[in-house]
């Protein structure tokens, strides 16, 4: 099934949160559970209505975000930081997820929060100490993400866990396409308000798709399921009140959410 299967996403049916197929015969089949996990079809297709109805969910349950800092020289360059000579990792936690379609809260601790758009890796098996030459093989698609950062918290803190974790700043999807082929340079383009602020190939990447799921599988088991944020390219700006963002990357689609000032 799996090669005749053109996306994979995540909505919530009648309340149900429930992962489903589009297939290239036009068809969406609802899945027992992630593909990542095994799911199977259900038997149950959904009408182009029911999809419609259906509430658009994050594609992925990760037991673990992972993010690559400064990945794109010309983004190193632009925050006058020193080109890393391995790859920059941090964390990001999972309640920071945010489905398609959603919004962006700013947290009133912080006075300048950017956007960072970014290819996803979604892993497709468990791996520990994969050798990069094996790596295309511990992957199961790809997804789009933005890093949305507090740029003044991550000076101030040093540690990254706050400026990169809060609710809310990790939106990803729409979907999640699956590619069993190594990856070629794909455009990624982050516009807010309909004005272009990043564009640039992914193949502007220091630190290979293949060498950072080594990388990161030297330090910690991934799981299936699990993501990598693969670093954002040059262009990064701060996020206002009201503002609707969209990050495209070719043959991946379109993720879209809205910027509002969290109420406390
Ligand atoms: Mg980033």
């Amino acid at each position: 099934m799996a090669s005749s299967v053109l996306r994979y996403s995540r909505v919530a049916l009648r309340g149900k949160p429930t992962f489903v197929a589009a297939g290239a015969d036009g068809a969406a089949r609802a899945l027992s559970a992630a593909p990542w996990l095994g799911g199977t079809p259900t038997g149950q297709t959904l009408t182009a209505s029911e999809l419609a109805a259906a509430t658009p969910l994050c594609p992925v349950e990760p037991s673990k975000i992972i993010g690559i800092g400064r990945n794109y020289k010309k983004h190193a360059e632009e925050l006058k930081n020193e080109l890393p000579e391995e790859p920059l990792m941090f964390l990001k936690p999972p309640s920071s997820l945010l489905g398609p379609g959603g919004v962006v809260l700013l947290p009133p601790e912080s006075t300048r929060v950017d956007h960072e758009g970014e290819l996803v890796v979604v892993i497709g098996r468990r791996v520990r100490r994969v050798p990069a030459a094996e790596a295309w093989q511990a992957i199961f698609g790809y997804s789009i993400a933005c890093d949305v950062t507090a740029r003044d918290l991550q000076t101030k803190d040093k540690q990254w866990a706050r400026a990169k974790g809060f609710d809310t700043f990790c939106p990803i999807g729409p979907s999640v396409v699956p590619l069993d082929a190594p990856l070629g340079g794909l455009r990624l383009e982050l516009r807010v308000n309909g004005a272009t602020r990043q564009a640039a190939p992914t193949s502007d990447m220091i630190f290979d798709i293949p060498t950072l799921v080594a990388y990161a599988s030297n330090a910690f088991t991934l799981e299936p399921g699990d993501v990598i944020l693969t670093g954002t390219p040059e262009g990064v700006g701060p996020l206002a009140d009201g503002d609707a963002v969209s990050v495209h990357i070719e043959s991946l689609g379109e993720l879209s959410f809205r910027v509002a000032a969290e109420r406390r």
